[in-house]
């Protein structure tokens, strides 16, 4: 068992906020460089870019997880992981089903591009990733545990789409075991703010969308070895493993 530096929040040029040159060998160039060992590609609503990722970080040997980042009813972000990609397509047509099918306005949010793993154009997803789905925060993470994910609430220090934010407590009935924290995030300040936080461990994430950020913020999971059943049993603090936030540098 070792600790393994893992950022489970990264965005890609799908993401209408991402920027175009989070390409996958840029992303995982990186990653690499910032010495992750595990990421986890996390765009809005939308899984369909996490395929040409994972090629990129198999050709390089860093373990890429196939996410997303859901924005419920509720304006609250979720992280969800999921074991393949296989589910984690899936899911995705769950979720493009729960979306408005209002498209996105490319001038004002940029253009949403589904890429392959050499960089070739493969689509432009035209319905809006920026809303939010219809899924509320209850029927979300179930939605992530009946396809096999496990998930955590986003950036709960931030002050706009995250579950601190929007409801000020934990739903219990969720049983979150792991709250996301920003990679600027003061824990000592949040835990001052809101003491229930105690209760949870902390995942700090990069939520990179732009390249310059991977690396910002990380944290390192207490592993045997870097498969998706570890890292959930990380997140749901079983069996042993768990996740330490890095320190602010
Ligand atoms: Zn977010
Ligand atoms: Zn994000």
């Amino acid at each position: 068992m070792r600790l393994y530096k893992a950022d489970l929040h990264i965005h890609t040029v799908l993401s209408p906020c991402g920027d175009l040159e989070m390409s996958p060998s840029a992303v995982i160039k990186k990653a690499i460089e910032a010495g992750l060992e595990i990421i986890a590609i996390t765009d809005h609503n939308s899984t369909k870019n996490c395929s040409a990722y994972i090629k990129k970080g198999e050709q390089a040997g860093i373990v890429v997880l196939p996410g997303v980042e859901i924005q419920t009813s509720e304006e609250i972000h979720l992280i969800a992981v999921f074991p393949n990609l296989l589910i984690a397509e899936k899911f995705d047509r769950l979720i493009y089903n729960s979306l408005l099918p209002i498209e996105n306005n490319p001038d004002f949010f940029g253009d949403q591009v589904i890429i392959d793993a050499e960089e070739n154009i493969l689509g432009i997803e035209e319905r809006a990733l920026i809303n939010s789905s219809l899924w509320s925060l209850d029927e979300a993470v179930r939605e992530v545990r009946n396809a096999g994910g496990v998930c955590f609430p986003a950036h709960v220090d931030a002050s706009s789409y995250s579950l601190l934010g929007q409801l000020g407590f934990i739903p219990p009935d969720l049983q979150f075991k792991t709250l996301g924290i920003t990679a600027k995030c003061k824990i000592d300040r949040l835990m001052a703010q809101y003491p229930f936080v105690k209760e949870y461990q902390l995942i700090r994430n990069s939520d990179s969308h732009y390249i310059e950020q991977i690396g910002t913020g990380y944290s390192n999971l207490y592993l045997e070895k870097p498969t998706f059943e570890e890292i959930a049993s990380a997140i749901n603090n079983t069996d042993g493993r768990f996740i330490k936030p890095a320190e602010l540098s």
